[in-house]
């Protein structure tokens, strides 16, 4: 069935007139007072903190309502010079990302070989990540090339930064990075 301009708007007009909220709509009558007022409600006296959305080096500012400690709404703060309280959909997302029954909340580790994750101490996979940075850049660097070249490096590690960090944060990985003499550092956005 084809249907012309003027027959798709008439379908959408009785559609939307066959809904409750067309209906309401078609009636002149408007929810956003409701709409506004639920909203007051849910953040009625909330404890707002200023946050940052973390999805991407945008950095687009948001204010985060809790309830006793916990999270109750996340939206955009409208003090944002760059973003004037707007989220994209990714950001506007974001109280999905710690109100989530499938986020993982602890360290799993699965050992060399291993088919089974471990839930393991955040201090101990701190200190076994600091162990095996060490390690490998011991192993590997090269101070000086075959011609005498100096160059500091190791070739044995890769940086790779996330598109959810922010461009300062992002800085200083690099430095840490460069710091330790690897040269492989590269950004996901860029990938
Ligand atoms: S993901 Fe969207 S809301 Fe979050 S910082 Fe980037 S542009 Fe802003």
């Amino acid at each position: 069935m084809q249907l012309g301009r003027r027959d798709f708007l008439q379908l959408a007009t009785s559609a939307g007139a066959g809904t409750a909220i067309g209906g309401l709509a078609g009636l002149g009558v408007t929810l956003a007072p409701a709409v506004a007022r639920a909203q007051e409600l849910r953040i009625k006296d909330a404890k707002t903190t200023p946050s940052i959305c973390p999805f991407c080096s945008v950095g687009c500012a948001t204010l985060i309502h809790t309830v006793d400690g916990k999270i109750v709404n996340i939206e955009g703060d409208p003090r944002s010079p760059h973003s004037e309280g707007t989220l994209c959909p990714k950001g506007a997302a974001i109280y999905q990302l710690h109100m989530n029954p499938n986020r993982a909340t602890k360290v799993l580790h699965r050992k060399p070989g291993a088919s089974d994750w471990e839930v393991v101490e955040l201090e101990w996979a701190m200190d076994r990540v600091a162990e095996l940075v060490k390690k490998t850049r011991d192993d590997t660097f090269i101070e000086k090339l075959p011609n005498g070249k100096l160059v500091n490096m190791t070739p044995a590690m890769f940086g790779l930064g996330g598109a959810t960090l922010d461009s300062e944060f992002n800085h200083v990985c690099q430095k840490f990075w460069r710091g330790l003499g690897v040269v492989a550092i590269e950004n996901q956005a860029r990938i």
